[in-house]
């Protein structure tokens, strides 16, 4: 069955009911991307995505974990040769999670490393006032050519926006970045032909619950706005754009 939303980044597995999620994207047909925080939580979202034909399985290791969790990178490594799709990972400079900066830079530069050698992986990836820094890490072993980037819920500046999508990112927009005036231009300048879907549930909320995947429906409506198109438009360029991805990543080596 032919998705008709995108939903690229969304913890599924944070959910009490993740396999009530499971087939309710499969009913609302929301094509899912399920990323994981730790590569520990990888056997378990398989099993339950197994039969989904809307649901795919992102093998994780969350910077913001990577203080108690960096020996990780190890399982991570020999599970990467499953996994189509990578995430979460990345590096987050906030004030929160800086003092495990070094220990995330060294993680993350070895799975950007592991993804360049295997090829042809899609990488959902959190960049937290480290967009240069991300993007240093991907221009020097992945990106044109060796995989794919999307930038979820990108922050950065508007110079660091071009200079990621001069590497071929994408980048996936939340409801609460369309919240803000500011984060809404800075929408308006990223190509079109980047831009995909996201809730970040249940880290963004809708009214007073975790954001689901069927809501990134709401999360279409709104950047049809922003981007003054017909709301239709919006839904098939989003749909055009998962497409690509999908192709592009399959013809990787
Ligand atoms: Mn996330």
């Amino acid at each position: 069955m032919r998705p008709r939303w995108v939903d690229f980044h969304c913890h599924l597995d944070l959910y009490p009911d993740h396999s009530a999620l499971v087939a309710e994207c499969d009913r609302e047909r929301v094509a899912t991307l399920a990323v994981t925080t730790t590569p520990k939580a990888w056997q378990r979202n398989r099993e339950l995505a197994e039969n989904s034909p809307q649901v795919r399985v992102a093998l994780g290791l969350h910077p913001q974990l990577i203080a108690e969790r960096a020996d990780e990178v190890a399982l991570f490594e020999n599970l990467l040769p499953q996994a189509r799709y990578v995430g979460e990972v990345g590096l987050d400079a906030g004030p929160r999670f800086y003092g495990s900066f070094a220990a995330q830079e060294r993680v993350f530069e070895r799975i950007v490393a592991a993804c360049a050698e295997q090829g042809g992986k899609i990488l959902t990836i959190h960049s937290v006032r480290a967009v240069a820094k991300v993007l240093t890490h991907l221009e020097r072993h992945l990106l044109p050519d060796r995989g794919h980037a999307i930038l979820h819920w990108f922050t950065g500046t508007a110079s660091e926006a071009k200079r990621a999508a001069g590497l071929g990112c994408y980048f996936s927009i939340n409801a609460e970045m369309l919240r803000s005036e500011k984060h809404e231009r800075l929408v308006r300048t990223l190509p079109v032909d980047r831009l995909l879907t996201e809730t970040d549930g249940p880290f963004v909320a809708v009214g007073e619950r975790p954001a689901r995947p069927r809501d990134v429906q709401q999360t279409v409506a709104s950047l049809a706005k922003t981007l003054s198109m017909p709301a239709e438009e919006a839904e098939a360029l989003i749909l055009r754009n998962l497409g690509d991805l999908a192709r592009a990543g399959r013809h990787n080596p």
